[in-house]
């Protein structure tokens, strides 16, 4: 069984009724790693679903968590917000609502496109409106269980009589009021900057509970049944290990079934992390990769495998997998891949197709991305050897558009190639001359096909005692100027018979 169906049927033994939490602060870049958390949650939300279980999948946006430092990739002005929530600090491209919106619009519009589409909701407007004021009371009432809980299991050194409510200072708006004194439903609160003031806490947006007894409070304010969470969190006396508890002791409330899941990293980099620059974005690499791929990737592997990301040969790589489940998906392949109709069917953002789309290998669309000037060129070109239909078009445009992307920032050199409209300006010898004179004689008799382009290349070297390697060098030299190409076989063909025979004729008269 796939193992989003698994983990859906252990869910269901448990009750038939779920809520599925997934939540992300925004702030930095919301990166392909964390992708895999949302991706991870709505797979089984599907599954669910379609055991018949009755099942909401939610996304939090972190919004009201504060800056905790200048990132690498802000200006260093942003110091003076640091402390800030998100969702009050300026957003840095002063095109968004604030910080927080200008992280989570990418993101949230990647989430559409790979056909994920949660509940939305915004931790500030959670806290404004007042949806915290009960799981507020409740911490700080027994705050003293609180605190024991994260000595013991947490080992956090806790002032004696420190509480778990971060109040928004009215002097400088930062997440830094440390409460003096509470008697409900007034706060009595000092700040870094050594304001002191007092809040009602019944009113909503004065402060924010931290990370550890908030996420307990969400579990029992959205009744969450579901959720899964990087190995960061679920490390030995990790906000896991104390949000299990708090759930308990403090909200009375059954803490979800979690999941934990290994980080994606980038190849050659390490892990992903916004913090540190590691990190690849959803958004470009949507990009590059067309979404059922991207979901592909998460559904192939258990959750808690680790994926490196390879934005170079992997990316040829991954389509190419993609498309074999496809074809064993259509029953057109036979091949023994696990569970490969579930994970293609769980590949699909939004429908499945009804029948098998055309499969060009993406190896040979990179080649002709680059010898078409423009889409309806390629499409030209890709017509010499495949039958398109119109069911075939959008697919083929959307792979058009993000090789082509591809090709320009993450493509390794030794992929890149630019094909020398006009006869360029190279020498040749006199022996490449004749290979070039028999390869014209021979090329003329042939059905241009990539494979017997390539065995004739070889004959003809065979025959006029040429070196098999400097044979195809020649021809790299003629077409692109340069001694290394694609394919022969498969770019030859592309370029087309005739453009072929002028450019030898070219260069031996
Ligand atoms: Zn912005
Ligand atoms: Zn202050």
């Amino acid at each position: 069984m796939h193992w989003a169906d698994v983990v859906a049927e252990k869910l269901l033994k448990r009750g038939e009724k779920h809520v599925l939490a997934t939540a992300i602060t925004p702030s930095g870049p919301i990166h392909v790693g964390n992708l895999r958390e949302v991706l991870t949650t709505e797979a089984i939300y599907r599954a669910l679903k379609e055991k018949g279980g009755k099942a909401e999948l939610i996304y939090i946006g972190d919004t009201f968590d504060p800056l905790r430092k200048v990132y690498p990739f802000l200006p260093s002005h942003y110091e003076k917000w640091v402390g800030m929530p998100l969702s009050e600090i300026p957003c840095p491209c002063e095109g968004h609502k604030n910080y927080a919106e200008h992280f989570l619009e990418p993101f949230l519009n990647s989430l559409k496109d790979i056909g994920v589409t949660p509940k939305i909701y915004l931790a500030h407007e959670l806290y404004e409106k007042g949806i915290y004021k009960e799981a507020i009371k409740t911490a700080l009432d027994k705050a003293e269980v609180i605190r024991e809980i994260l000595t013991n299991i947490a080992k956090r050194e806790l002032p004696k009589h420190w509480m778990p409510l971060s109040i928004k200072c009215e002097n400088c708006g930062k997440l830094y009021g440390e409460i003096t004194n509470y008697e409900y439903p007034i706060v009595t609160y000092k700040c870094k900057c050594n304001f002191e003031g007092e809040v009602d806490i019944r009113k909503g947006g004065i402060g924010k509970l931290p990370w550890r007894i908030d996420w307990p409070a969400r579990w029992k304010i959205f009744k969450v049944t579901f959720e899964a969470f990087g190995k960061d969190h679920a490390a030995a006396g990790g906000s896991w290990d104390t949000g299990k508890e708090i759930a308990k002791k403090v909200y009375e409330y059954e803490p979800p079934m979690p999941l934990v899941y290994e980080f994606i990293h980038l190849k050659g980099k390490g892990a992903m992390h916004a913090s540190t620059g590691v990190a690849i974005s959803a958004e470009e690499v949507l990009k590059i990769l067309p979404p059922e791929v991207l979901r592909f990737l998460f559904m192939k592997y258990e959750p808690y495998r680790h994926i490196e990301f390879d934005t170079g040969y992997g990316i040829l790589d991954l389509v190419d997998e993609y498309d074999k489940y496809e074809r064993v998906y259509f029953g057109v392949e036979k091949e023994d891949l696990k569970n490969a109709r579930r994970v293609y069917e769980l590949s699909q953002p939004y429908e499945i197709a009804q029948k098998l789309p055309i499969i060009i290998p993406y190896r040979h669309l990179a080649v002709v991305a680059q010898i078409g000037k423009n889409f309806e060129e390629v499409l030209e070109i890709l017509k010499r050897k495949y039958k398109l239909e119109k069911f075939d078009l959008n697919r083929l445009k959307e792979r058009y558009e993000k090789i082509v992307y591809w090709l320009k920032k993450y493509a390794p050199d030794e992929i890149k190639f630019e094909l020398q409209y006009e006869k360029p300006n190279v020498e040749i010898k006199n022996a490449e001359k004749d290979f070039l004179k028999n390869l014209l004689e021979k090329f003329e008799k042939i059905e241009w096909d990539a494979e017997k382009i390539h065995t004739t290349i070889h004959e003809v070297a065979k025959e006029t005692n040429f070196p098999a390697k400097k044979a195809f060098q020649t021809i790299y030299k003629i077409l692109l100027a340069k001694k290394q190409g694609p394919r022969a076989g498969y770019f030859l063909q592309s370029l087309g018979k005739n453009f072929v025979l002028k450019r030898i004729k070219d260069f031996i008269t």
